[in-house]
């Protein structure tokens, strides 16, 4: 590389959410740059009024910066080479459509839609590609001046040259195309709006883009782009197209395999972390062939362009499951205290975090460390802690395990000596439930499985779960906290869960 500091962008369309396939271009864009001590610029390419919303621009801006990817140009910090929205640049475009007039580069065309779609079938039917005749070049300059200047409908064409069309891609090599596989093509609509390829080639060389990386599916715009800053006289950037993400069955990545969108992936409860760490490897591995986990920071240091793959990336849910667990265990339990509360008071389990007490603050950090370990992502904290939140004992019995268990002479035994106990003593420690329990042992001969299995049922509705050393002074301190849904003390469930049971052994009788 050049002793030029590189200047990259990423220039995303504010149609839609961030998806995984731009955000992926956006950080190796910001680590390429931030690699090389260069400048990551964001743009907004709206000129398509229609589809474009000031609210997915907002979502990408907050989706950028909650990823870790600031811009040091942009929309909302400035910069030199702004505006940085292409609906602020329409000025910018018109002067250099008229350089390019003016130089004879460009053209107007006045051929009708009704002209060119009888070219384009009469190319169909002589097998010909479906290009532009050109016919438009020929207009002399005043003519195409006078016809303009007298209202006639026009479009601006760039004139492209009669040679090959190449480039260098940093990522695929030599790409070429054939001149007669490229039509003129247009810059200007007739109805005045300039078209990406124009748009995005003025920016990019006003802008002193030195690396324009970006999905594949812009490649065979590319040649275009290079003929635009050839009639410019600009010099051309390197170009590294990066390679299109698919689902596991080996089709284009879409809603249909799942969540795609930054924002889906953060609602439920991916970290960023482990989100910038699995889009890098989406297409590019560490240099010693195996390490997996990597921070902004090392990505940072380990970035190399050199080393994307051209080949498609296959999007593995399991994979970034995997390191956001990684990610998880590494957090401050400050933070996934703060981050899993949402989802506790979404579904009316805690109270606005605003009202908590610390008491409550505490317990919750205990609960949450508890089963932290067995989630992929936040959004299942909710239902892994349903052994303290759930108030449905009759559920439990009905689930065919469960009452195979409980369906037995030795569970009910067990069941009442547990009830005779906890209904005389009120409250229940770990101490206290470890006598009982060996107590029940001595007195009934039953153990092991046996013995505690329908315990647990009973006090939380599953046959698993945390040990009962944990989960009892988290039933118990729990039951004590003012939340909006109540929780169950453990006397409570044992009443609930007997007067269910009972009824329902009679019944079976
Ligand atoms: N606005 C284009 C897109 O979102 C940008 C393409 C480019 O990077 O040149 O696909």
């Amino acid at each position: 590389m050049s002793n030029q500091k590189p200047r990259v962008r990423f220039a995303p369309s504010p149609t839609g959410q961030l998806h995984v396939g731009n955000a992926r271009t956006a950080l190796y864009n910001w680590l390429f740059a931030h690699h090389h001590g260069g400048d990551f610029l964001l743009r907004i390419e709206d000129t398509d009024v229609e589809r474009s919303e000031i609210r997915y621009e907002d979502q990408l801006m907050e989706d950028l910066r909650w990823l870790g990817l600031n811009w040091t140009e942009g929309p909302e910090v400035g910069g030199p080479h702004g505006p940085y929205r292409q609906s602020e640049r329409l000025d910018i475009y018109s002067q250099h459509t008229e350089r390019l007039l003016d130089d004879g580069k460009a053209y107007r065309c006045f051929c009708t839609t009704a002209e060119l779609d009888a070219e384009r079938a009469q190319a169909i039917r002589e097998h010909k590609p479906q290009i532009y005749s050109g016919k438009c070049r020929a207009i002399d300059a005043e003519t195409s001046q006078r016809r303009a200047a007298a209202g006639e409908p026009s479009a601006i064409r760039l004139r492209i040259p009669d040679a090959p069309l190449r480039f260098h891609d940093m990522v695929r090599g030599e790409v070429e195309f054939a001149s007669d596989t490229i039509s003129d093509p247009i810059l200007v609509r007739s109805s005045g709006v300039p078209v990406y390829n124009y748009v995005v080639t003025v920016d990019d060389a006003l802008m002193k883009i030195t690396h324009v990386i970006r999905g594949d599916d812009h490649i065979s715009n590319t040649p275009k782009q290079v003929a635009i800053y050839q009639a410019f006289g600009w010099s051309v950037p390197q170009f590294a197209h990066l390679s299109t993400i698919l689902g596991s069955d080996r089709e284009r990545l879409s809603k249909r395999h799942g969540a795609t969108s930054i924002s889906s992936f953060r609602e439920m409860g991916i970290l960023p972390e482990a989100l910038t760490n699995y889009l890098a490897l989406l297409g590019w591995g560490a240099e010693d062939g195996k390490t997996e986990t990597f921070t902004l920071d090392e990505l940072t240091r380990e970035f190399k362009l050199e080393r994307v793959t051209s080949s498609p990336a296959i999007f593995d849910f399991d994979k970034l499951h995997w390191l956001n667990r990684h990610y998880l265990k590494l957090a401050t339990p400050e933070r996934i205290l703060d981050l899993a509360w949402p989802y506790f008071a979404a579904k009316n389990l805690l109270p606005p975090r605003s009202n908590a007490s610390d008491a409550l603050l505490q317990w919750f950090g205990n609960l949450v460390a508890l089963v932290l370990p067995s989630v992929d992502t936040l959004q299942q904290l909710p239902e892994k802690t349903s052994f303290v939140f759930a108030r449905d004992t009759t559920t439990a019995q009905a689930d065919p395990e469960n009452a195979a268990l409980l369906n037995t002479d030795s569970a009910r035994r067990v069941l009442q000596a547990f009830a005779l106990r906890v209904r005389a003593a009120a409250t229940v420690t770990p101490e206290q439930f470890k006598l009982w329990m060996n107590e029940i042992k001595a007195e009934t001969g039953i153990k092991g499985k046996d013995l505690f299995h329908p315990v647990r049922i009973a006090l939380t509705g599953a046959h698993s779960g945390p040990e009962f050393d944990k989960l009892i002074p988290l039933i118990e301190e729990g039951s004590r906290l003012p939340l909006p849904t109540p929780i169950f003390s453990i006397l409570q469930r044992v009443n609930r869960f007997q007067s269910s049971f009972d009824s329902s052994s009679v019944a079976e009788v």
